[in-house]
């Protein structure tokens, strides 16, 4: 659970963008997407209206079309594995690893074929996937690893960024991510002909950027080479993702003595696993997990009855693709996303939470049993 942190500093950006009288893509969704790439170590930023429409133009970049196969795991947020449909391709559902609610190299490889053009790797919840690991499966296969780093942003990876060990990423910042700028997203990546490219195609293709267009000294005629997308963020939102940058750290910093606090509370109840730090990196706690094992003594669904009751808005843990209608029909041999799934809840964790509140949540979970 997560309220965005707002505040008096964000609504004052916003209004100076009113007054400039700029409000479509211009210099501060430049200045935004300078920022955010030297935030995360990537050499290119590109912004867009939202991770969704990132991860769709990463597929494109990354070469991916009909015929072609994407592994996505299954327990993320739909958009991971409909991206892969925007581009005619067809998403392959791999499993996670409990601890962390990621792909591994071997569950990866499980689902492999010869028509495997791509990995969107995520970083459930915050917590970093092993990049490394799965890029050494697919690397030399000529398979282009995404990272979708929707959740990651203040998330580190052996010592760097998350996000930053993959060719290409996409970030979310959405209210229900740490960063936001309402609804927007973000493409990173090192190639800069890929930035070039994505720059081009999340404005319909434009040879020449409605900006650019503005700010040149005669008449430039634009030209349109390939069918775009109208993928632009705006700068009334670049503003505020300025400032919520800005607020980033200390927003995780808040977030992990949180999450600390929660581990030990919960240490005290038998049985609760919780979201961990992985031995690859830290996580920024965007969600806050617990994980009820096989032969807990109250399931998950009456334990966040039991939270409702008492007035805590649990909510149940990260979906599953593939129990989705719109992916009946899917092959999906996924044990550990089916307990993933069903057996976890995200506990509220929120900046301006007090122990007192953290107690009282514990309270309930470890009475329910
Ligand atoms: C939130 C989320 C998305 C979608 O982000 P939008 O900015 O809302 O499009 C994609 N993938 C994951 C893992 C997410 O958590």
């Amino acid at each position: 659970m997560i309220k965005p942190v707002l505040g008096e500093e964000e609504a004052a950006a916003v209004a100076d963008v009113v007054r400039s009288g700029w409000v479509a893509q211009g210099p501060r969704v430049a200045e935004f997407e300078a920022s955010f790439a030297a935030r995360m170590a990537a050499a290119h930023g590109v912004a867009t209206s939202s991770c969704t429409t990132a991860l769709h133009l990463a597929l494109l970049l990354a070469g991916v079309g009909a015929g072609d196969e994407v592994v996505v795991p299954s327990l993320s947020f739909i958009a991971t594995a409909n991206a892969v449909r925007y581009v005619g391709a067809a998403p392959v559902f791999a499993d996670i690893d409990l601890a962390t609610g990621n792909l591994t190299p071997e569950t990866v490889e499980a689902v492999l074929t010869t028509r495997t053009r791509a990995v969107i790797a995520v970083d459930q919840g915050g917590v970093p996937v092993d990049l490394d690991a799965v890029r050494a499966v697919c690397d030399p296969r000529g398979i282009t690893v995404v990272e979708d780093a929707a959740c990651a942003a203040g998330s580190t990876y052996r010592g760097r960024p998350a996000g930053a060990g993959a060719e290409i990423s996409a970030w979310s910042f959405h209210p229900r991510k740490l960063l936001t700028t309402g609804e927007g997203g973000m493409l990173t990546t090192g190639r800069e002909e890929w930035a070039v490219r994505a720059r081009r195609l999340r404005e319909h293709a434009m040879s020449v950027s409605a900006a650019e267009r503005h700010a040149a000294a005669g008449v430039i005629i634009e030209e349109y080479a390939e069918t775009g997308y109208n993928y632009r963020m705006t700068d009334l939102q670049a503003a505020l993702g300025l400032v919520q940058l800005r607020r980033l750290d200390a927003v995780v910093a808040r977030r992990r003595e949180l999450a600390a606090r929660y581990r030990k509370l919960l240490g005290e109840v038998p049985g609760v696993l919780t979201a961990a730090d992985p031995d690859c990196g830290e996580t920024n706690y965007q969600s806050f997990w617990i994980l009820l094992p096989d032969g807990y003594p109250v399931g998950r669904d009456a334990l966040l009855r039991g939270l409702f009751d008492a007035g805590i808005s649990a909510r149940r843990g990260i979906m599953a693709a593939h129990r989705e209608p719109a992916y009946e029909g899917v092959r999906a041999d996924l044990p550990a996303t089916e307990v993933f799934t069903s057996r976890s809840l995200i506990l509220p964790l929120f900046h301006e939470m007090t122990p007192v509140q953290q107690e009282r949540v514990v309270e309930v979970v470890a009475a329910a049993r």
